[in-house]
């Protein structure tokens, strides 16, 4: 606990104005204020939510305060405590998390939901409970995406919005169920409730497609029809059980027709994993009626997708989720144990190994569909 109390000096990638590169540089990240802890962050995922605030930052997405410094899937060890932590201690493993669990909460209290509300409009805007940020450049203060921040050496998050996990965890692939991973698979088991034997549709196969597609094979589905207009994402999509490929770019037809056919009436279930309100409509209409669900995973804040109130009459049900329905706190180091068990697929997301330094090669290879994950190595 050399630096306990003292401001480290570090690097990060900032992120100084919406649509532009991001830069790495020396940055200070101010000791944890009560209630908060300071990490050593050792990995990240590149995620597609932290592409698009930067790129659809006023278009999709709403505009959040810059400069800021992305990141929001990581997992590194703690530095130091701030009064009145008593769960986390120097040296543990943890993840950080976007949403946290207060375990006080309305929603907290309640078995049917995961959006604890603690410090939810702070964290959204970049800041933390007392409503400034930890991390400054150039003697600018510098915004924590979601309250996390994990394109950083080090980094505080609120004690709520952290979560300590297994000792044995290798920090550079269980840093992906900080979000992608265990939103998608966590879309499948707990927002659509996958049955044994089931019909289904993932739409968009990145890593939150993939991770879809492993929670419906999870949960027995006899058949994971998946869809990408990128057809170089299909071998991976098949070694993850994706038992047809389709690509809407091949057919003439609205893609939705396609899968109603080829799934004789339409899918038990469909899971959008793109963000784009026509592949939401599309997910929606290739739900069959009567009983199908379909769960839109896919991040846009600011478009409006169109439906036909029919399709929701004749029986269907339209659900979103954020971080595939976990208490986060409570459930993400199961996840991390069933890894460590053999049980949950991590590995397989990643395609690239970077540093900090290559950040944005990170982002140019997720928009440019040569990635699933790239993990950011500290
Ligand atoms: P990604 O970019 O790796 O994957 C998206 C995939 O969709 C790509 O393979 C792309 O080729 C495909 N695609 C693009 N247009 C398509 C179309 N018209 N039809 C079919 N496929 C199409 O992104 P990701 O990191 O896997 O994230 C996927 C989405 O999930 C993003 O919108 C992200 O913001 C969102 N997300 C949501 C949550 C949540 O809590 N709900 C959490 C994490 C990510
Ligand atoms: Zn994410
Ligand atoms: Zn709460």
């Amino acid at each position: 606990m050399a630096m306990e109390g003292k401001p480290i000096r570090c690097r990060a990638a900032v992120a100084w104005k919406p649509g532009e590169a991001l830069s790495v540089e020396e940055v200070m990240v101010a000791p944890p204020k009560a209630h908060e802890v300071r990490i050593k962050v050792m990995a990240s995922g590149v995620c597609h939510t932290d592409w698009a605030y930067l790129h659809g930052a006023g278009k999709g997405m709403e505009l959040r305060p810059f400069p800021l410094v992305l990141g929001h899937e990581g997992a590194g060890v703690v530095e130091s405590v701030g009064a009145g932590v008593t769960r986390f201690s120097p040296g543990d493993k943890v993840i950080p998390l976007f949403l946290p669990q207060c375990g006080e909460c309305d929603c907290c209290l309640s078995p049917k939901t995961n959006l604890c509300k603690a410090n939810w409009a702070k964290t959204q805007q970049g800041v933390l409970a007392d409503g400034t940020s930890r991390i400054s450049c150039r003697g600018t203060q510098v915004f924590q995406f979601l309250g996390v921040s994990s394109f950083s050496e080090y980094t505080v998050t609120l004690e709520t919005n952290l979560t300590k996990i297994h000792p044995d965890a290798e920090l550079d692939r269980v840093c992906l169920l900080g979000c992608g991973v265990a939103t998608g698979y966590g879309a499948a088991v707990n927002v659509a409730k996958v049955e044994e034997g089931s019909v289904c549709v993932v739409l968009g196969l990145g890593a939150v497609g993939l991770a879809a597609v492993m929670g419906c094979v999870s949960a027995g589905a006899a058949r994971v029809i998946g869809v990408d207009v990128n057809p170089d994402k299909f071998d991976r999509a098949r070694e993850f059980g994706v038992t047809d490929c389709v690509n809407p770019r091949d057919h003439k037809r609205p893609i939705q027709d396609v899968l109603v056919e080829m799934t004789s009436g339409g899918a038990d279930y469909a899971l959008e994993c793109v963000g784009d309100v026509e592949v939401m409509r599309s997910a929606l209409e290739s739900c069959r009626s009567a009983w199908g669900v379909c769960v839109i995973v896919g991040w846009t804040e600011l478009e409006e997708m169109k439906l036909l109130p029919f399709h929701l009459l004749m029986g269907r049900t339209l659900k979103g989720t954020y971080f595939g329905g976990w208490k986060s706190v409570t459930d993400i180091p199961q996840l991390v144990e069933q890894h460590l068990a053999g049980r949950l697929k991590l590995d397989e997301f990643v395609t690239h190994t970077l540093t900090l330094d290559e950040v944005n090669h990170a982002f140019q290879l997720l928009a440019g569909g040569q990635s699933i994950r790239s993990i950011i190595k500290m």
